[in-house]
């Protein structure tokens, strides 16, 4: 899946999300919310690859850009 795919489908999945995402993306926040790369100036974000964190969350084939999920 392209960067542009993996942007729809986590914007999509935070608008609309199915049982499987809400599940997967608790997880990932959790990492997230205790990462040295998690970033809340002007919006909740990473700073290793500017995405907004709860839209990547629910982005089914998108990966930290550290492998910590
Ligand atoms: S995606 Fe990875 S590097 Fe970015 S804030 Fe979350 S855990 Fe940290």
């Amino acid at each position: 899946m392209g960067r542009l795919a993996e942007i729809w489908d986590g914007w999509k999945n935070f608008f609309f999300p199915d049982k499987e995402i809400k599940i997967l993306s608790k997880k990932r926040m959790e990492i997230c919310a205790n990462c040295e790369h998690a970033s809340k100036t002007v919006y909740l974000h990473c700073d290793k690859c500017g995405c907004y964190i709860p839209a990547k969350a629910r982005s089914k084939d998108s990966n930290c850009p550290v492998g910590l999920w």
